[in-house]
């Protein structure tokens, strides 16, 4: 049996596998005849290279491959196993033969194990869009590095995502086999760097760590997940992973201080007199301004005289994209702002892994007022009914006449009704763009909070990825369109 060897490089290009992929096929080279090289390697057997071998009879063929399979290629090419060279080409080999639904069966070790590789590819990818950290270049203007080190070869698969979530700066990312960089006009690649060559901390570090003790919410920490999410290899990367040992070692006594705190009656805020309700043509100065004084006294439905106080909506008043989302949880009807609770930290999550700055967005809900049940000490959050989203209306319907934005994005049922009218059904029609009858553009997808009430683990994970989907619209139509405000 004569052996030949192919060399792929750079060793994660798809191109590269391809050709020689191909050059494979059409000498009609059987799997365990060809040795697959990559960087350094050389053929144990010491097998000719194919790339010399005299052309084969049949190289004008084509060899069409179904496309899942071109995706599932181009995804494990990333993965380090030396050995999916050959995988790939030895499922590519039975595809050819005549396998053409090879991928759909599940119980096939070849499948079963590129499936394996694919999949710790995308949970690579998904963690380097999550902590990669840039530091600003001392004495440069916009410019920053960061450093990572990833498990697999993904920069060039994810440096496209940091080219549209920093389109406006200088950037570059250093790797220990690849380094990639943006210009503010084009993506460039090039060799692997040291943690030496990226500075190691820069001034807003300390205001980020600042900022993520007050975000961080004892009451909702667990360390099995954050363990899973944020894996202590990755802790390197991350200003505020000086902080967790001591936030994770004190959140039991803040979680008591929480609970002593909630034994305690709210504070009211609600004016006692009833302010009626004033639409936009009679306000006076700023309009939002005075729709919110209106609305901090507004009794049009009973949801006012259990709860704290209004939570109005916040944000730029010129912003173009609002969301909206179903009524002020617990955490907002204390602090008097929208999604500021764990549903508003899992969006911040959201938005920040899709690099949409969440000051730019108008936040509000369909619904003013907390709605919720005791149960002993706690406030239960409670479903608003139609009665209370349709006599709330009129304030949503002003805010969005006041800010006029491009982009509603309606978060839950609730919101979705409240926007889209009665006929809306978030299960048939999530994720589908609308235009409402003043050329506003908008789709609904699920509410944080929705996530954070499935089961932990693979079902929460999954209902956090339909809700990242759905948004990713907001961040792909902002690198087609600047103006929207979204970076
Ligand atoms: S929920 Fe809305 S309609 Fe009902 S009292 Fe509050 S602001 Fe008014």
């Amino acid at each position: 049996m004569t052996r030949w060897s192919v060399r792929v490089d750079p060793a994660w290009s798809l191109q590269a596998w391809r050709e020689r992929a191909r050059l494979g096929l059409r000498h009609r080279v059987a799997p365990e005849q060809l040795d697959w090289l990559q960087d350094e390697e050389s053929s144990l057997l010491d097998a000719p290279s194919l790339a010399g071998a005299p052309g084969p009879a049949d190289a004008g063929a084509t060899i069409g491959v179904p496309k899942a399979f071109v995706e599932l290629a181009a995804t494990c090419l990333c993965h380090r196993d030396p050995q999916r060279l050959s995988l790939l080409y030895r499922m590519l080999w039975r595809i050819a033969g005549g396998e053409r639904g090879l991928l759909t069966n599940p119980a096939d070790p070849d499948v079963l194990r590129a499936m394996a590789l694919a999949q710790a590819v995308r949970r690579d990818s998904h963690k380097m869009k999550a902590f990669v950290r840039f530091r600003e270049v001392p004495g440069e203007d916009d410019a920053f590095i960061a450093w990572f080190e990833p498990d697999h070869h993904i920069v060039d698969r994810v440096a496209p995502f940091f080219a549209r979530r920093f389109a406006g700066m200088r950037w570059a990312i250093l790797t220990p086999y690849r380094s990639a960089s943006w210009d503010g006009q084009a993506l460039a690649f090039g060799p692997g760097a040291t943690q030496a060559d990226a500075p190691v901390e820069d001034a807003r570090e300390e205001l980020w760590r600042t900022y993520y003790a007050n975000i961080f919410n004892p009451a909702r920490l667990n360390t099995k997940m954050m363990q899973q999410e944020m894996p202590a290899r990755y802790w390197k990367h991350l200003p505020e992973a000086t902080l967790l040992p001591a936030l994770v070692r004190d959140a039991g006594d803040r979680v008591q201080e929480m609970h002593d705190r909630e034994a305690l009656a709210p504070q009211r805020r609600i004016p006692t007199r009833t302010i009626p309700l004033r639409g936009p043509a009679t306000a006076t100065g700023d309009a939002l301004d005075a729709l919110r004084e209106a609305a901090a006294g507004c009794r049009r439905c009973p949801l006012w005289e259990p709860a704290t106080q209004t939570v109005f909506g916040e944000g730029p008043r010129d912003a173009q994209v609002m969301l909206v989302g179903e009524q002020p949880g617990d955490t907002e009807d204390l602090s008097g702002h929208p999604f500021v609770g764990p549903a508003g930290q899992l969006l911040n999550r959201a938005l920040a892994e899709l690099g949409i700055d969440r000051s730019t967005l108008y936040l509000t809900n369909a619904v003013k007022h907390f709605r919720y049940e005791r149960r002993g000490k706690k406030r239960i959050h409670s479903k608003p009914q139609v009665t209370h989203i349709n006599a709330c209306r009129p304030w949503l319907m002003a805010e969005i006449e006041q800010v006029s934005p491009k982009v509603i994005v309606c978060l839950g049922a609730s919101a979705a009704r409240a926007v889209f009218g009665s006929s809306f059904h978030l299960g048939r029609d999530r994720g589908q763009w609308h235009t409402l009858d003043d050329g506003t553009r908008g789709f609904a997808t699920v509410h944080p909070s929705w996530v954070l009430r499935q089961p932990t683990g693979a079902a929460q994970e999954d209902a956090y990825r339909l809700l990242l989907g759905d948004l990713s619209t907001l961040a792909e139509r902002s690198s087609s369109d600047t103006q929207h405000g979204v970076t």
